[in-house]
């Protein structure tokens, strides 16, 4: 996919289906409460005042072609399969205009959500690219992966038993890489978009990772650089644990995605565990925050000298 870093979905007519709760400007983010009484089962529970367009059967939530997250769909002209699956990945990420006023100016310019499946070795990398200022998704990246050091047959049990159960195992099957092609060919869509070059290395160029906990770049990353016998790559150096800054902004312990959703209440969209759909769900969580007027700023960067040892820059932590 070949997307410009303006959005081509900005201000699109599908209907917000984010629940953004406009909040009094007077109350500071510790005192705010949230005055959405609609029940966290409820689909769509946006405010009517802040719908475009009255739903039509087409808005109703249909789960990810995710050939097309990984730029595979071959079934584009299939009227039936486009009915069945969403193939819009801003879909229930799109932003209402409504909800800027308490919007603040951050120090990056991107936010690439990140949540990777998989205990033993990576089996998903997603990635969402939220622009800073209009909270708008500009891009997807989305591969799963294939485990390096695995035997056919334990692969086949791993898979059965983690994506079997969501119904995707055969999309696993059929489109996974392994972690050095994702790495290479994440790093092309990096360049892409003007985030990253190969010749400049170094970190991130106005953007940075948001992920929900310290696991996935602290501990996973390196673990499977190391089984895939790779390098670190440099712009995995630092991060945004989201959790932190929930914790410093709302004054709250929020211990995972299912807690900051539930507080917020933002209605969990799709299946927990894939991880497509927990970037998108986490990326939901960023843009109530960012909306609420959070600052994201970095918070674990490593150590260049010493790339094992990664310092916490928040006092306030979760641990
Ligand atoms: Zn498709």
């Amino acid at each position: 996919m070949a997307f410009s870093r303006v959005s081509p979905f900005r201000y699109g007519s599908l209907s917000s289906l984010i629940p953004y709760v406009s909040s009094p400007s007077s109350l500071s983010p510790q005192v705010r409460t949230f005055t959405l009484s609609a029940s966290i089962s409820t689909p769509h529970p946006s405010p009517p005042s802040l719908l475009t367009a009255s739903p039509k059967a087409s808005d109703r939530w249909r789960p990810m072609c995710l050939y097309y997250t990984q730029g595979k769909c071959t079934k584009m002209d299939d009227p039936t399969h486009l009915e069945t699956f969403n193939h819009n990945c801003s879909r229930e990420l799109q932003v209402n205009a409504a909800n800027f006023q308490h919007l603040q100016s951050q120090h990056l310019d991107f936010f690439l959500v990140l949540d990777l499946e998989g205990k033993i070795e990576i089996l998903e990398f997603p990635v969402l690219m939220i622009n800073a200022k209009t909270m708008d998704v500009v891009d997807l990246f989305h591969r799963f992966v294939r485990p390096s050091e695995m035997s056919e047959q334990r692969i086949n049990e791993y898979i059965e038993g983690k994506y079997g159960k969501l119904g995707v195992d055969r999309v696993w099957h059929d489109t996974a890489i392994p972690f050095m092609e994702v790495i290479q060919q994440f790093e092309a869509w990096l360049t892409q978009h003007h985030l990253w070059t190969k010749e400049m290395g170094g970190s991130l160029d106005q953007a940075a990772f948001v992920t929900c906990g310290n696991w996935d770049l602290k501990t996973k990353v390196p673990q499977q650089c190391k089984v895939s016998k790779m390098k670190l790559p440099p712009y995995f150096m630092e991060w945004i644990n989201l959790k932190d800054v929930y914790l410093n902004f709302y004054k709250r312990r929020a211990t995972g995605m299912m807690t900051m959703m539930k507080e917020l209440r933002i209605p969990l969209l799709g299946s927990h565990h894939l991880g497509i759909d927990d970037t998108k769900n986490i990326a939901r969580v960023l843009q109530r925050m960012l909306a609420d007027g959070a600052l994201l700023q970095i918070t674990a960067r490593r150590n260049a000298d010493s790339p094992e040892n990664v310092e916490f820059l928040f006092k306030n932590r979760i641990r």
